[in-house]
This record gives structure tokens, sequence and C-alpha cells, in this order.
């Protein structure tokens, strides 16, 4: 076999190889567009340069002929293939039907007709002559009237098949536009090559070289199939992008009327597609109408639509932008309408769980500077100055009061605080809280919120007469002995404050212990420094007050005056009438002396029917007169029982710091005592100084 077969046979074996190639690949790639059509292109390519090279290699005329002729039988129908590649590849298939085939099919078919039948109409080919070419032996034909229809319709199915392939070119991707580039290129080169056999265009070359040409530009595509994975890159088809994708898009004419959407689009706005074309978009999708005055949005503006659908909030994330013709006038407007429910929600309960955790957080930290601000207080009203203080900064309450039923007396109004400061509780006709629904609630023990129409409480303490507050009231109980209630006005929305009930339940219960543990410090204190029989003060009490009133006289050099009184004859009332009318008419000479008495002066039981009194500011004079209206005040009317009527005098004694007089009180008593026993020498109910 000499060199040039050698050569021959080794490149027409790898342009099969590389074709064998190509064929495997476009199998594995069968899904992608256009690659079932380009493997039929390239079985008949294969084919075609089998039997070219068959052909070339015959010794035998009639063989060659008639394998000469078989080949017409893959040319014929390369252009119609082609053809259906490009429709294909340019995601045209819809156009593509069996009927359709078969009409392309028409004239190949004939071809194959006329080619078989020439010898009795040469229309294909009118003369055949063998041209040795080297070794091989080619078939030069003049051509009938029927080649050159076959040639122009072949070659027309090509020009069309690569414009597709070229206006593909400028509407992908720059990667597929490289890919459409190759195709175009890979079919043009056999094309120029064949025109030049056909047209004779270069004298002497007689040799159709044109399916070498095709298997030798098979490696460039197998390259670029292989370099840019032609059938798995190449552009989605809008069918397959818009129609499947999970957003909804729709596209809006300059006038908003709504030209084009999707199939999510009609699920997410429940449009029907078929009459929603041509309508304005406002009135389909009313949802828009915030948006729709933008001509671009954006991500970061985060323009979000909402639905419920069947009671469920759905939420939308929003994307638009303006389409624009080539001329570069807006025509209208791409809308892409994303789910974005699963993230909103996540979003939102997150938020939720960060809220109760701060709300928590912030109660906790409000119990604890509750608690703290009630372990300092030892009376009511540091309770309620330091606690009410404390609570109204943690929540929104305008004002807060307490109510207080000791003993189930009627409600009293205790302590009334706002954000302004507090009020005296004294001011404020507590009988006037009676018909307040929340006085029945105090004892029901329950937590309420409602709203307060006529509140006289809070028409006094708030200026705001136009809004209608929100009455919380919280009962305050230990145990079973209900104490109180808690009660606080909002004039913000209060569902939250429904909610954090266990906050205000914790809130109660410290006030209640707090409220009853000072109740039972005050009785303590109380007991420790009063008469229990006269509710005076006790002796011991008395030397306190007296030592602290002595020294700021003394440091003030000012005045002070003691008056000590005994009743006469005492033991004879009681021996007479009775311990029981004894202690009754010591409680009336009690109340009948604190009557005579200014505010800053004090009285005390000193003894069984001993009383002292400390006369601030009070020069010896006047001490006298005090004195001595004292006694008129006891002896000029008698003591009732149910029986007597009693008459009882008392003996007074006076004592007085002289100005500018070191003195003790022990001094001051002293002379007091003197004089009372002087007092009582000199026939007693009488003064003496
Ligand atoms: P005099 O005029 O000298 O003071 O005669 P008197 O009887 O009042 O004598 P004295 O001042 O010593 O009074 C003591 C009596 O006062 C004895 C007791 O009967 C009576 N007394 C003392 N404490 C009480 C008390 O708490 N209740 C009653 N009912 N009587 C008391
Ligand atoms: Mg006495
Ligand atoms: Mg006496």
């Amino acid at each position: 076999m000499s060199w040039v077969i050698m050569l021959e046979v080794a490149g027409i074996l790898l342009s099969c190889l590389m074709t064998l190639i190509l064929l495997h690949s476009t199998w594995n790639n069968q899904h992608a567009p256009g690659a079932t059509s380009f493997f039929l292109l390239m079985i008949l390519n294969i084919s075609w340069l089998l039997g070219s090279t068959i052909q070339w290699n015959l010794r035998n005329i009639n063989y060659v002929l008639s394998i000469f002729k078989l080949t017409y039988l893959f040319i014929a129908f390369i252009p119609v293939l082609f053809f259906i590649f490009s429709l294909q590849f340019t995601r045209q298939e819809h156009h593509i039907s069996r009927r359709k085939i078969l009409l392309l099919s028409i004239l190949p078919l004939t071809t194959q007709v006329m080619t078989w039948t020439n010898q009795y109409h040469h229309l294909m080919w009118r003369s055949f002559k063998i041209v040795q070419h080297g070794i091989f032996n080619s078939v030069v034909s003049s051509f009938g009237l029927w080649f050159w229809i076959h040639t122009a319709y072949s070659y027309g199915l090509i020009v069309i098949a690569l414009t597709l392939l070229a206006r593909n070119v400028f509407h992908v991707s720059s990667l597929s536009r490289r890919q459409s580039l190759l195709v175009i290129f890979g079919i043009s080169m056999p094309l120029i090559l064949n025109t030049i056999f056909v047209f004779e265009i270069i004298p002497g070359f007689t040799l159709d070289i044109t399916p070498i040409c095709f298997a030798l530009i098979n490696p460039v595509v197998v390259y670029g199939l292989l370099r840019f994975r032609v059938f798995d890159l190449i552009p989605i088809h809008r069918n397959e992008l818009i129609e499947g994708i999970s957003d909804g898009i729709l596209v809006v004419d300059h006038l908003d009327r709504i030209t084009d959407l999707n199939p999510a689009a009609c699920l997410i706005f429940d449009l029907d597609e078929n009459s929603v074309i041509g309508k304005n978009i406002l009135e389909k999708v009313p949802v828009l109408e915030p948006w729709l005055h933008y001509d671009e949005l954006k991500t970061w503006q985060q323009p979000q639509i909402q639905f419920f659908i069947a009671g469920n909030p759905r939420y939308y994330s929003l994307r638009m932008s303006t389409l624009s013709s080539k001329a570069g006038t807006t025509v209208g407007r791409l809308i892409i309408v994303r789910n974005i429910t699963r993230l909103k929600e996540s979003e939102l309960a997150e938020r939720e769980a960060r809220r109760i955790a701060e709300n928590r957080s912030s109660e906790l930290e409000a119990l604890s500077q509750f608690a703290g601000a009630l372990n300092h207080a030892t009376t009511l009203e540091e309770v309620t100055t330091s606690g009410f203080h404390v609570l109204l900064s943690h929540v929104n309450a305008s004002a807060a009061w307490l109510i207080l039923t000791r003993n189930l007396t009627p409600p009293i109004l205790a302590a009334v605080h706002t954000h302004d400061g507090s009020m005296d509780p004294a001011s404020f006709d507590s009988s006037r809280c009676a018909d307040c629904p929340s006085s029945g609630m105090i004892f029901s023990k329950q937590f309420s919120i409602h709203e307060i129409t006529n509140c006289a409480l809070l028409e006094t303490i708030t200026r705001d007469t136009e809004a209608t507050p929100h009455h919380l009231c919280v009962p305050l109980h230990i145990g079973d002995r209900v104490l109180g209630s808690l009660n606080l006005a909002f004039y913000e929305p209060v569902q939250s404050e429904m909610v954090r009930r266990n906050f205000y339940t914790t809130i109660a219960q410290q006030l209640s212990a707090a409220i009853e543990r000072t109740s039972l410090f005050e009785d303590v204190q109380r007991l420790a420094i009063t008469d229990p029989l006269t509710g005076l003060f006790n002796r011991r009490h008395l030397a306190y007050l007296a030592d602290r009133e002595l020294r700021r006289a003394v440091r003030m050099d000012r005045p002070l005056a003691v008056i000590m009184m005994d009743l006469d004859h005492f033991k004879q009332v009681n021996d007479l009438y009775g311990h029981m009318t004894g202690d009754r008419i010591l409680k009336e000479i009690a109340l009948r002396c604190q009557q005579g008495l200014r505010q800053m002066d004090l009285l005390a039981r000193y003894g069984g029917e001993e009383f002292i009194f400390l006369l601030p500011e009070c020069d010896f004079e006047r001490a006298v007169q005090v004195a001595e209206r004292l006694r008129e005040a006891i002896s000029e009317a008698p003591f009732y029982t149910p029986s007597d009527l009693i008459w009882v005098t008392a003996s007074f004694g006076v004592s007085a710091k002289i100005p500018g007089e070191e003195i003790t009180l022990e001094n001051m008593i002293q002379e007091a005592d003197i004089s009372l026993y002087s007092a009582k020498a000199t026939g007693r109910n009488n003064v003496k100084a």
C-alpha cells in the first residue's frame, strides 16, 4: 500500500474517530436542544464521507457511479437536518412537526428518484466522466435542471439555518454566542468548499471534498463541545425559564396594561391568564398600588407585599425594572414577585422570640428593682413612693394608685402617683371610688383591664380628658385576707398588659407583702411609743421627744414649759364607780386635754392618772394660762356614765425654762412635781408654779 493511501486511510480513520466522539457526546446530551438532529447530521456526514472514500478508491466505473449516486441519499437530507438542527438550537422547535418534516423531505426524496432514474431523463446529470486525481477516482458531471433545483433548495435551507443561528448570536449570552459562532463556522466551511466545487470557481477542482471538510471540521466542533459543553450551556428557552420558574413574572406596557405573565404570577395573584392580558394591572392586582409609581425597584428598597390566603399571611418581595426598546424609549416594566413567606415567618418568629426575651429581661429587671425599692421601705408612704416610681418607669402607665381596705372597711385611697409626682390621697374624697368597677374586683380578687369612662380620680390627676384610658386593677391580698388593689391607668394600647398578667401578679404579691410588713411594723412602732388606754404617748417616748425639744430650745435659746397634772382623789372615783368607769374618764380627760393644745404641744401619760404637757415656745405666764384652761376644761364639765354625772378635778404644777438657763428635763419635771405637790397641798383643783 502506497504512503498516500496510508495517509488517506489514516486521515479518514481520524475523521471517523472524531465524528464518533462527537456522536458519543451528542448521544450523552440528547436532552439538549438540537442534540438529536445534530446526532443524525453527524451520521449522514460520516456516511457521506465513507461513501465518498469508497467511491474515490474503486476502479470499476459502474461501482463508482453507483456509490456516487448513493452518496446523494445523505447529501440531499443534510440541509433538511441542518435546518431542523438550527431550529432546535435556537429554541424554535415549536415550528417543527412531522408534517413539516415530511414536506421538507419531498424535494430530497424526489432528488433520490431523479438520481436513480437519471439515465431516462438526464435531469440530474447530463453526463458523467471519471477523472483520475492521483490515486483517486472522481466523478465529474455536467449538471441537469433538477440538480440546480436540488442545489438551490439545499443552499436555501442552509442559508435560512445559518441566518437563524446568526440571529441567535445577538440574543444570547457571550458564552452561548461563542457556541453559536462555532456552529456557524463549522457549517460554513464545508458549504464554502461545496460552493467552490459546484460552481467550479477554481478551474480543474473537480473532487468534491466537502465530506472531508465536514469530517475535518468535526474536531473543531468536538473541541468546542468539550471546551464549552455546547449542549449543557445552550441558553434555556423562555418557556422553560419563565413558565417553570416559581417567581411570579408580570410584564406591563407603558400604560400599565398587563402584556405577559407566567403561571406562577397567575397562581400568586389568582389571575386567569387569558382574561387579564390587556387589563390595567392595578385593576387586577391592586396590592401593587403603593409600588407602581416607582420606575425601578431594587432590593434595598425592601418592597414587600402581603396577602392572606385562608387566613394565613403570605409575604412576597417585589422587583421591578424598566423595559426599553432598542431606541432607548421605555416600553414597559418587568415585575418579579418572589415568595418570601418562609423567610419572613422565620424573621418574625425570631423578632417575636427576641421581643419576648427582652420583655422577660426587662420584667425581671423591673421586678428586681421593685423588690429592692420595697425592701428599704419601712412605711406605707415609702412603699408607694419608691415602689410606684420604679413601676411607672418600667410600664407605660400614666398613673398608679393604691386602694386599701383594712378589715373590710370601705376602700380608701392610700396613695396616688403620676409621672409628674404624687398627690396627697387625703385631698381626694375616697367615697367617690365606691362606684368604680374596680372596687368590686378587689373582693373577687380578679385581675382585670377595662376602659375607664368616668373616673373622678383620673379626672383630677390627668390633664388628658379626650382619650379614654384603660384601667388595670390588680387585687392585693395575703392569703384570703384582702388588702386592697393596685391600679394603673394606660392611655397606650393595653393588649400586652393582659399577656403580662404574671408580671403584675408578682408585683402585686410583692406589694401586698410590703404593705403587710410595713403595717405590722407601724403597729409595733405605735405600741412601743403609745399608751394603750388613752392613745397618748407613753412616758418613755415623752422622755425621747422632750429631750429633743429641750435641746432645741437650749440651742435656739427659746422658751419651753412643762405642766404636770394629777387627778384629784381619783382613787375615790375608782372606788365609787369602778375601774372601768375610771378608765373611761381617763380617756375622756386625755381627749379634752388634747383639744386644748396646739399642734406643736406634746401630751403624755406619765403614770396612772398623772399626765405631762410639754409646751415648746411657751414661757412661764403662758404655761400657767394653759394649765388654768386645762383645769377648767376638766372641772367645769361632768363626765357622763349611763347612770351618773361624775365631777372630776385635777391639780397642776408648772415649770418653765428661763431664757439663757441650762436646765435638764428631770429638773423641769421635778420642779413641776414640786409645784403639783403644792397645788395638792393647797386644796387641789388649782395651778401652782
Ligand atoms: P390625790 O388627790 O392625792 O392624788 O388622791 P388620789 O386618790 O388621786 O391618789 P393618787 O394620786 O395616789 O392616785 C392613785 C390612784 O389612781 C390609784 C388608782 O386607784 C388610780 N389609778 C391609777 N391608775 C389608774 C388606771 O389606770 N385606771 C384607773 N381606773 N384608776 C387608776
Ligand atoms: Mg397620782
Ligand atoms: Mg391623784
